[in-house]
């Protein structure tokens, strides 16, 4: 699950990511409106938690850019004032749900899940995406761009569990006990070589490139932030 935050305030928004990280989301975080809105178009969000006074291009502008470009998924907005003119106007844009600041950190968490539930986005997926990548887990078949590729059992472990913690490094011991069912102690070579043919089949003829090494740390599989 893939959030982002648009905030301007630095240490609201800082408090909101780290406290979602640690629920387990992958979180971005957007310090105003046109890079909020930038983000949001580019990258395909499971909830976007939308600050509605923002400086450039406010929480509403926000939200009609995002809607009018087709883009579904759920928006909380956040708003200072409590004021019933505000609640409607977001609901009327198309936002799904709404918070009063200042609210509890508990209370926040529990309007994220309860939207994604609602949206069906918490059930299991079938299909994993990332890009133009997709992994239809029931029929265990890999696309990207459309064409068909063919992966070993292993591969395809390999991309589903990247796939999965999308955003997340993830380090050589963690692939190998959860692929591979062993724990490596030293060679983890296997790993490697395995990596570097599973990008060979997904990533090396395509763009953008998904799979990244991070160096003395492991792999990890995330669309890269837009241009
Ligand atoms: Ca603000």
């Amino acid at each position: 699950m893939r959030l982002l935050i648009v905030e301007d305030e630095a240490k609201t928004g800082d408090y909101l990511q780290q406290g979602l990280q640690e629920a387990g989301f992958v979180v971005d975080l957007a310090r105003d409106g046109r890079d909020g809105l930038h983000d949001a178009l580019c990258i395909d969000y499971d909830l976007l938690i939308l600050d509605v006074m923002l400086p450039g291009l406010d929480g509403w502008g926000v939200l009609r850019g995002i809607r009018a470009a087709g883009k579904d998924f759920p928006v909380l907005f956040l708003t200072a004032r409590d004021e019933v003119d505000d609640r409607v106007r977001g609901l009327e844009l198309g936002a799904d749900d709404y918070l009063v600041k200042p609210f509890a950190f508990a209370e926040l968490l529990a309007r994220v899940r309860t939207l994604l539930r609602r949206q069906g986005r918490g059930r299991e997926p079938e299909v994993l995406r990332a890009a133009d990548l997709e992994v239809d887990l029931r029929r265990r078949r890999v696309s990207r761009a459309g064409q068909r590729i063919e992966l070993t059992a292993k591969e395809f472990a390999l991309l589903e569990l990247l796939l999965r913690r999308q955003g997340e490094v993830l380090p050589r011991s963690l692939i190998a006990s959860q692929v591979w069912d062993i724990n490596f102690d030293s060679d983890t070579n296997v790993i490697d070589v395995a990596v570097r043919r599973l990008r060979a089949k997904v990533d090396d003829d395509f763009a953008p490139k998904l799979i990244r090494t991070v160096r003395g740390m492991g792999y990890v599989l995330e669309e890269p932030a837009c241009g």
